[in-house]
């Protein structure tokens, strides 16, 4: 027969104890007779369920139904069998045969034979991973890397790097202007780079000659994406600045980076060019490192090269002194110091290194297509 809470008459310390006796005897005997999980939680239901519980009804049939002057001992003696019932039922919890699958012992438990959690590593992209080479082969060189915003203001990208008010690149055909600047002076106003030269102004604003900078980084120009054009590519600029800095000292550089970068048997040579920031300016070539500067792979034309047996890799010259005018407090005055400038597209290095035919796969993010130079 299962206890039930008797109403007491008698509220003397006595028959106090006697009745609580009795109670405790009754949570012997049943927690004692639980065996597994849902009994045990019968158990605390009966005895600790805010409606009905057994400890409820003791606080109400016993504390509540006590006389004023009994209250204090009563609600001592109450107190304490509260304790001891919250005690005996968590033990009883804690009993391995009542546990059941919520336990901590079950749900910590380790299965050591499982397979273990595989974590992907990730992989540098190509592009990255040709950057990084580039950068490393100037560093070698006494070079470190610049950085710059890629939201530009029109003074870097192209006024203080000698482009005219009415050059071409300024064009919005070829240039992503940021909207809404047209109240703002032409200098001031928003777009995003088109190359990373405005670093090399930056640069040269922040830091006294001599300088050797290289300068990795994202460029935006207004560009159809198409196999061999991107309207986000990467460019890779240097820039060195000393005095009697000659065009001697750039081709050596350049043709030494050449070598690092493809192999030393690469051959380099210079062509005349025309860019608004470097006079005089030439674009330069290394011989076709497929082919070996023959023009054809076997029996077939060398597509990389078009035939030629060279490819076009980047543009160069010395700094205008035009440029310079604008960072001459500096100490950069166009009669004492000179320098060269180069930049090449690190995406097309990426493209003919590892022989991709289209840039747009470089930003697809197909983790099949990238998985292969990881
Ligand atoms: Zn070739």
């Amino acid at each position: 027969m299962a206890y039930t809470v008797p109403k007491l008459k008698d509220f003397s310390a006595a028959a106090l104890e006697k009745a609580a006796a009795k109670l405790l005897a009754a949570l012997e005997q049943e927690t004692a007779a639980v065996s597994n999980e849902s009994a045990w939680k019968d158990l605390r239901d009966r005895w600790m369920a805010r409606k009905n519980g057994v400890l409820t009804q003791v606080n109400d049939l016993w504390l509540k139904a006590a006389p004023k002057d009994a209250k204090r001992d009563v609600g001592q003696q109450v107190n304490e069998l509260k304790k001891r019932v919250e005690q005996a039922i968590e033990a009883a919890q804690q009993d391995p045969k009542n546990a059941g699958s919520s336990s901590r012992l079950e749900t910590d438990r380790l299965d050591i034979t499982l397979p273990g959690i595989q974590r992907p590593i990730g992989a540098e992209h190509p592009v990255v991973k040709t950057m990084n080479e580039i950068v490393s082969v100037f560093r070698n060189l006494g070079y470190s890397v610049q950085e710059g915003p890629v939201i530009e203001t029109d003074y870097y990208n192209f006024e203080a790097l000698n482009f005219p008010p009415n050059h071409p690149a300024r064009d919005a055909q070829d240039t992503l202007f940021i909207a809404n600047q047209e109240s703002k002076p032409q200098p001031e106003r928003l777009l995003l780079r088109t190359h990373t030269s405005p670093v090399q102004i930056r640069t040269m604003e922040k830091i006294k000659p001599p300088i050797r900078i290289v300068i990795p980084g994202k460029v935006h120009r207004n560009d159809p994406p198409d196999a061999s054009h991107s309207p986000m590519f990467h460019q890779i600029e240097g820039l060195a600045v000393d005095t009697n800095i000659t065009f001697g000292d750039l081709k050596g550089t350049l043709d030494h980076a050449m070598k690092a970068l493809f192999g030393s048997s690469v051959k380099t040579h210079f062509r005349p060019s025309f860019f608004p920031f470097t006079e005089p300016s030439a674009e330069m070539m290394v011989s076709c490192f497929i082919c070996g500067g023959s023009g054809k792979r076997g029996s077939q034309p060398c597509r990389p090269c078009k035939s030629t047996g060279w490819i076009e890799i980047l543009g160069c010259g010395m700094v205008d002194p035009n440029v310079f005018e604008f960072v001459k407090d500096n100490g950069y005055d166009p009669r004492k110091v000179s320098g060269f400038a180069f930049g090449m597209g690190a995406d097309r290095v990426a493209l003919l290194k590892y022989g991709v035919d289209d840039i747009q796969l470089f930003f697809q993010g197909d983790v099949r297509f990238l998985r292969q130079f990881a």
